[in-house]
């Protein structure tokens, strides 16, 4: 059999991060601060902070959550912070909503490698010093962000 170099369909839809990538969270904190921007809640995750702040779900919508384009959101402090950074620490960590946990693979950001690189302006934790974190995990917090 001859080798071509055309590739296989199979070859044709892996990832560009097939390899892995490097990503290991320092703790900065940047990413709970910043820009202004939107932490989306889902409902589970309204329940959960809600019970590990001991409020009722419609204190804790009334008192830490807006409303953007019809969804719900945490709101902000001044100059951006989540309204849940202490410091450079989450005070709901153990918590913290699915969009925080699966930070950076979003599938926004591997959609491209071009997108990738340019989060790495944003987290320091994407780095060529970082360990390669293998693709089975970034998949699966890749569908975990994607989970209704
Ligand atoms: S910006 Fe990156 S390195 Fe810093 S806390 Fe967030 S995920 Fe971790
Ligand atoms: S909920 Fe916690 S981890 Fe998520 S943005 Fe706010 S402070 Fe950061």
């Amino acid at each position: 059999m001859k080798k071509t170099n055309k590739l296989t369909i199979a070859e044709k839809k892996k990832p560009w991060y097939q390899e892995g990538l490097q990503f290991k969270c320092t703790g900065c904190g940047k990413c709970c601060t910043g820009a202004p921007g939107a932490v989306w809640l889902k409902n589970k995750e309204i329940d959960s902070i809600s019970a590990y702040l001991k409020i009722s779900k419609e204190d804790f919508l009334r008192r830490y959550t807006r409303i953007i384009d019809g969804r719900i959101s945490l709101i902000e402090k001044e100059r951006f912070d989540c309204i849940f950074l202490e410091g450079k620490f989450c005070s709901v960590y153990p918590v913290r909503p699915v969009q925080c946990q699966t930070f950076p693979f979003w599938p926004s950001l591997l959609e491209s490698k071009e997108n990738w690189d340019a989060a790495k302006s944003s987290c320091e934790g994407i780095s060529h010093e970082a360990p390669v974190i293998d693709i089975e995990i970034i998949e699966k917090e890749k569908a975990r962000y994607l989970e209704p």
